[in-house]
């Protein structure tokens, strides 16, 4: 035996080499993100690493360009995907539409909401903020009338908003952004792919989304689109955009045939994204969201049969995340940790006002099936059964099985 032979078992142990932590562990992952990925988006992940400007990859680009375009229902050229998770979208957007003065409108509804506040203000825009409960989608009305009291050129507001499991309805919002001029941008992080948002017919100018959640890619990118309109706004801008990493036209110019270097692109997870939105091609973008919306109608069920409540009125609900009320005397965490320890299941608390007092689950891409869904019922009921509340066995599953079987 050399000496320069690992000590037996050193390398093949559980945990790989010395020093090394080994796996990570088989989860379920029904979070308001990142869900579960696929086995073909894993593989990959494993494909042999190419340059940035290789041949395979400047193609490869073109075609996820293509398919994002799919994805968000748009023709404009300008879809991409950032090289950071879904915030960075949010942040490009507002840097990039925005200077210092600017009136701009944004909807608040939630957690998400509030942070794209936060981001108008460090451009140093004036947000007219337009509020509505959490729980609530925005009144149309509010944003309408605020777009004209102000005059502003710029309205943000959230698709999906993951902190309370609110839809926002689009139509009319877009409607009263037209009627002023004004661009919208719209925040799909939590909804694109999971839910339908066809941002050439509603008139959306800008749209952007996270690789990690209804995409089921690794979390890493931020597909993003975003219209002529808003493109002319840029380069139309007084001042160059303040972030070199974030100017979007650089990242378009990137994107786009021309393929002028900005960033190394992380190719791994541009492999990932492509697979996740094949996959997305293969089942079909209307299949897909149904699939959403049955498995988010028969986990609903299950969840009402076991006593418990949504926070949002059903037609606001969305499909990609369940914000679930916990009930007076049962504590949320202990409920959570059940869930990952016995179960091996992720689900999340609350955000901002309602840490402790909400579940949040997660109805998104590959983590959106039936098994899992039956798994999340009956491990619910046994952790709250721990907590001295008397759900009726079964009865969850019952009520989701119905949803299922009335599917035909
Ligand atoms: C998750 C989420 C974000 C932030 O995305 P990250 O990938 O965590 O940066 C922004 N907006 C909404 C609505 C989200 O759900």
């Amino acid at each position: 035996m050399s000496h320069q032979t690992p000590a037996p078992g050193a390398l093949d142990a559980p945990g790989g080499p010395v020093g090394a932590l080994g796996n990570p562990p088989e989860r379920i992952l029904m979070l308001p993100g990142p869900s579960n990925l696929h086995p073909r988006v894993r593989q990959a992940l494993g494909a042999p690493l190419v340059g940035h400007k290789d041949p395979y990859f400047l193609e490869l680009m073109e075609r996820v360009t293509a398919q994002l375009r799919c994805l968000f229902q748009t023709v404009y050229s300008a879809t991409f995907a950032l090289p950071a998770t879904g915030g960075s979208g949010m942040d490009a957007a507002l840097i990039n539409l925005l200077e210092p003065g600017d009136a701009v409108v944004v909807g608040v509804c939630g957690f998400f909401g509030e942070r794209m506040v936060d981001i108008a203000q460090r451009v140093g825009a004036r947000a007219t903020v337009v509020q509505s409960p959490w729980g609530q989608p925005l009144d149309p009305e509010d944003i309408r009338r605020a777009l004209e009291r102000s005059e502003a050129k710029v309205v943000a507001v959230v698709h999906g908003e993951t902190s309370t499991g609110v839809c926002q309805p689009l139509e009319e919002i877009a409607h009263a952004a037209r009627a002023q001029g004004a661009l919208l941008v719209v925040d799909a992080v939590a909804s694109l792919g999971g839910v339908s948002l066809p941002c050439d017919a509603l008139g959306v100018d800008v749209c952007f989304s996270g690789s990690q959640k209804c995409l089921s890619a690794p979390p890493g990118l931020a597909p993003i689109t975003l219209s002529p309109a808003a493109m002319a706004r840029i380069l139309g801008r007084r001042q160059r955009v303040p972030s070199f990493y974030f100017d979007l036209t650089l990242h378009a110019r990137y994107w786009s045939t021309e393929h002028i270097y900005h960033h190394t692109a992380p190719v791994l997870n541009v492999y990932a994204l492509h697979q996740a939105l094949c996959l997305i091609e293969e089942e079909g973008l209307e299949a897909r969201f149904a699939r959403h919306r049955l498995h988010a109608r028969a986990a609903t069920a299950g969840l009402e049969a076991l006593g418990l409540h949504l926070l949002p009125e059903p037609a606001h609900r969305l499909a990609s995340v369940l914000a679930v009320l916990v009930p007076e005397g049962v504590a949320e965490a202990p409920v959570r940790d059940v869930l990952a320890t016995e179960f091996q299941l992720d689900i999340s608390g609350g955000l901002g006002a309602y840490a402790g007092r909400l579940w949040r689950i997660g109805i998104m891409g590959h983590s959106a099936q039936r098994r899992n869904v039956a798994l999340l019922l009956n491990g619910l009921e046994v952790a709250l059964r721990r907590q001295g509340y008397h759900p009726r066995p079964g009865a969850a599953l019952e009520a989701a099985e119905a949803v299922y079987a009335g599917a035909g």
